[in-house]
């Protein structure tokens, strides 16, 4: 594989911000679309757009079968054994909630618990907390390390007989620390829990096979792997079929009212009521493509290299502390330092062309576990280069410079 042709896949590299060149760092929040998934977007709306699952007529059939081909691809690509286990949502976010609304407020009877941890982005966090909040559950944080490990003592602890799901990411997008999915799965598993995976962060880089993890439910995201943003999946693992009740209700979702009472659809439609985005699934299919094109294996080797030697040069600045393990896998590296304020360096960076994230990222319970408030995570992809990790941190060095001198010449 060629760095340089792939990098002629993403359009937007080239461009220039604040009249630099582009070094986009923000991959763990967003990655970017090679024109082959931008091309299938506009195509699909250009020459083939109708609503799916409700016309006869030519397009709509089209439009279908490229849904239909969608979730096919999709179920492969994590290892599903049938397209059914796939829900179409509108990311990571939705798959959760959808799988509140749909199975865990069934799920929730009598006393209960809900074990997440404290590496939870929010969005695998407060869904749980608020429903033990509105019906009575006891929401259960496992701790992490200073390091910015799970506690899997704690875990085992946590996992009781009153225990309905055990919520988990398989990597954090704070640290880029990689969980043992499979470890805890089958340690949730050992106790009859069943285990959400968040695999938002996980899904570009790592290789995913729910039946051989043995996952109960999946979700990510695809705008984190190269698709476009209000399109995810959901991933249910067949045994809890049953157990599902209809959370949305709507066109598409049943297939008669007999009697003044819904006949609900089968899976996956029963959770799919209303017209999906369509088009941003096609584009999502395509996305896949992409990946398996240049491979996850490539994926996986390019960022554990760009991501280590960004956590070298990094480690080589003053007063800078790396939040987490010193090896981690993960594509993200966050840092702290009295030395700056995130949102100050991340303006710096960003006058300087360098695209970072700032704040908690989305996940306070791990910034506090770490005794931090908040951090400047820099988050390479497979199309980033070193020469562009090195341009960043020489900017972040000169920000920091910068701040230095405006604190009165500290440290
Ligand atoms: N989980 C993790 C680990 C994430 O990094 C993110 C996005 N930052 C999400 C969940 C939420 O994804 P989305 O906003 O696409 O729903």
């Amino acid at each position: 594989m060629d760095i340089c042709s792939i990098r002629k896949d993403f359009p937007i590299l080239n461009r220039t911000v604040n009249g630099k060149k582009l070094v986009y760092l923000d991959n763990a929040a967003t990655t970017q679309m090679p024109s082959q998934v931008l091309y299938a977007y506009t195509q699909h709306y250009s020459l083939d757009n109708a609503n799916v699952h409700r016309g006869i007529h030519t397009l709509s059939e089209i439009s279908t079968a490229k849904l239909e081909d969608a979730r096919a691809a999709a179920a492969r690509f994590i290892g599903a054994p049938s397209p059914e286990c796939i829900v179409f949502t509108s990311g990571t976010t939705d798959s959760v909630n959808t799988v509140v609304r749909a199975w865990a407020e069934n799920m929730a009877r009598g006393s209960f618990s809900i074990v997440a941890t404290a590496m939870e982005h929010h969005s695998n966090y407060l869904p749980w907390l608020d429903l033990c909040t509105r019906r009575g559950g006891n929401f259960v944080e496992i701790p992490l390390s200073q390091d910015g490990r799970l506690d899997t003592v704690a875990l085992g602890k946590a996992l009781t007989p009153e225990t309905i799901l055990f919520a988990v990411t398989y990597v954090s997008n704070v640290t880029g620390a990689v969980n043992d999915i499979k470890g805890l799965i089958d340690l949730a598993h050992s106790r009859g829990v069943p285990v959400l995976v968040d695999a938002a962060q996980a899904a570009r880089e790592f290789p995913i096979d729910v039946s051989e993890l043995g996952a109960d439910f999946l979700c990510l995201s695809a705008h984190k792997m190269l698709g476009p943003s209000g399109v995810g999946l959901l991933y249910v693992a067949k045994r809890h079929f049953e157990e599902l009740v209809p959370c949305r209700l709507g066109g598409g979702m049943i297939s008669d009212i007999r009697n003044g009472l819904p006949v609900y659809e089968q899976m996956p439609h029963f959770l799919e009521a209303g017209t999906p985005n369509i088009g941003g699934i096609v584009a999502f299919h395509e996305a896949i493509r992409y990946i398996e094109s240049v491979s996850r294996g490539y994926i996986e080797e390019r960022e554990t290299m760009l991501t280590s030697r960004l956590r070298e040069m990094l480690s080589q600045l003053k007063d800078v502390r790396i939040l987490g393990l010193s090896d981690t896998g993960g594509s993200c590296v966050s840092v702290v330092s009295g030395r700056f304020h995130p949102y100050d360096a991340a303006l710096l960076l960003d006058k300087q062309g360098v695209a970072v994230r700032s704040g908690t990222h989305c996940a306070i319970p791990c910034h506090r576990a770490l005794g931090v408030t908040g951090s400047l995570r820099f988050s390479p992809a497979f199309y980033n280069t070193e020469d562009e990790l090195e341009a960043a941190v020489t900017a972040f060095d000169r920000a920091l410079s910068i701040l230095d001198r405006a604190a009165g010449g500290k440290p």
